[in-house]
């Protein structure tokens, strides 16, 4: 099933997910109905928290993105396309390191897009849906997605990691889109 993603100015997006202490059918309908909707929405990626939901749970698949990336699970290094969709439960970077810098966009925050500064290269331990636990380490466009769905489990959007004169200049665009979110919620109520 396709999910409704919800917009900058919401207050969930401002929520620290909370850790999924067991994967019950529930969370693996949700972990599916988000990979549905990542797609629908030609995302690289999906994090609880844009369905509304403060859990920490994040899908990925950058397989069809031309911007190259490396991945090692277990220390072997892995085939790409083999490894996705990408299905973090209680994900945590362990540790990163080098910097890239490249373009961002999200789809919480639709018509905005920036350089933004990341690791180049990450390690993140998780769990799988079957709640085994796993480690993986990520460069490239995989690491910048990891690191931006991270960053949503824990209320933090790529807008806050904008340098000040980028930000600045989209001041104006995002109190619209606050604006309109607000708006909308309060017709709901
Ligand atoms: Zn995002």
């Amino acid at each position: 099933m396709i999910l409704n993603v919800i917009k900058c100015g919401h207050p969930t997006l401002r929520e620290k997910g909370k850790r999924v202490e067991r994967v019950t059918p529930e969370v693996r309908q949700l972990a599916g109905d988000m990979i549905e909707t990542m797609y629908a929405a030609n995302g690289v990626g999906l994090a609880a928290q844009q369905v509304g939901r403060t859990l920490m749970l994040a899908v990925i698949d950058i397989r069809n993105s031309e911007q190259p990336s490396e991945l090692w699970r277990d220390n072997q290094q892995q085939d790409i396309p083999s490894q996705m969709p990408l299905v973090l439960l209680n994900p945590r970077i362990t540790a990163s390191e080098g910097e890239q810098t490249g373009e961002e966009g999200c789809l919480s925050v639709p018509e905005i897009s920036a350089a933004i500064r990341r690791a180049a290269r990450v390690r993140v331990e998780a769990q799988d849906l079957d709640g085994q636990p796993f480690c993986i380490e990520a460069t490239g466009l995989l690491a910048r997605a990891i690191q931006h769905e991270l960053d949503h489990l824990n209320g933090i959007l790529f807008l806050d990691r904008m340098d000040a004169a980028t930000r600045a200049s989209f001041e104006g665009k995002i109190k619209k889109l606050q604006k309109q979110t607000r708006a909308a919620l309060k017709a709901k109520q």
